[in-house]
């Protein structure tokens, strides 16, 4: 059996497709999404996620500014430029870029994100309202996985789902998506670094997600037949992009397989647009600063 590929860059088109509409709708009443992210130091990896940002939201008539601040900002300062931007009426998405420098607590610095404008679904208040299934800010990541299954049109009812990689931006937060539905809830297991025997669990998916940031960790002989397979790992080797999924050799035995790149990378990004969007129709989270 050879897997169908899923085209994440097709199903991001046709999310920002249908965005496309409701933001002609948003600026006809006179408001204008913008969205500011903040980045302390030169990171490379996040200057390129930043212009990958930038490139998607100007697409989509989002205006962006990235604002670089010096090395030596202090977490107080830090804080205290995300409670200006809280405050700025035209502002009304902030991100702030990962990794920050060693002296800042980034997870500090996040929580001082109003919630209604915490595009990237980080925020206390938001990953609270998942657990009521009151998901309009999730995490981007997460929520671009669903959207994949969902573009399988396979039903998850009853599946045994099997996530590799606890985050807070990828594996929690998807056993509560995946749960959302009382009757129609796929059964997950969430496997992490101090799971025993990973292919015994890998081995019995139907449906099997991988974020973790090792090459090579899943090997075709740890997939069931016909299983789907999404790969949200990103690796470099030998300057070349791979997920954590061994792709030639699953792509032999999966019914579906995201490839690295072009699979959950672009339908992130499109969520990103989407939480940006939600803000703005006022259905977001709308804590305290
Ligand atoms: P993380 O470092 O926060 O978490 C890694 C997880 O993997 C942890 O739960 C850890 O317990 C688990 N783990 C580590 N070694 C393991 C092992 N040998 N067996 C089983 N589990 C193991 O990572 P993250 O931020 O969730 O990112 C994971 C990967 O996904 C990274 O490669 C990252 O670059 C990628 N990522 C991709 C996107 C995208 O849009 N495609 C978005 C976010 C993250």
């Amino acid at each position: 059996m050879e897997a169908k590929i899923i085209d994440g860059n097709q199903i991001a088109s046709k999310i920002k497709q249908d965005l496309r509409s409701e933001i002609d709708k948003i600026k006809a009443q006179g408001i204008s999404p913008h969205l500011e992210a903040v980045m302390v130091g030169g990171n490379q990896g996040a200057k390129i996620y930043a212009g990958n940002q930038e490139k998607a939201c100007k697409e989509l008539g989002i205006s962006y500014k990235l604002n670089e601040l010096p090395e030596s900002t202090s977490q107080k300062e830090l804080e205290d430029f995300i409670l200006q931007l809280n405050k700025n009426p035209k502002v009304t998405g902030i991100i702030l870029q990962m990794p920050v420098p060693s002296h800042i607590n980034g997870r500090e610095v996040q929580m001082k994100i109003c919630p209604s404008k915490d595009v990237e679904g980080i925020h206390p208040f938001n990953i609270g309202k998942l657990i009521y299934g009151e998901n309009v800010l999730a995490p981007c990541t997460a929520l671009a996985v669903m959207e994949i299954l969902k573009s399988t049109k396979v039903s998850l009812k009853g599946k045994e789902v099997v996530i590799v990689g606890h985050s807070e931006i990828v594996g929690k937060p998807l056993v509560l998506l995946l749960l959302q539905s009382s009757l129609e809830s796929p059964t997950p297991t969430v496997c992490h670094i101090a799971t025993k025997d990973l292919a015994f669990h890998t081995k019995r998916a139907d449906v099997l997600i991988v974020a973790v940031g090792k090459a090579g960790l899943i090997k075709g002989d740890m997939l069931k037949e016909g299983a789907i397979v999404i790969d949200v790992g990103i690796n470099r080797v030998n300057n070349k992009i791979v997920g954590d999924v061994i792709f030639d050799e699953a792509v032999k035995k999966a019914s579906f397989i995201t490839p690295v790149p072009g699979g959950v990378g672009p339908v992130t990004t499109a969520m990103l647009l989407k939480n940006t969007i939600a803000c703005l129709a006022g259905t977001a989270g709308s804590g305290k600063e």
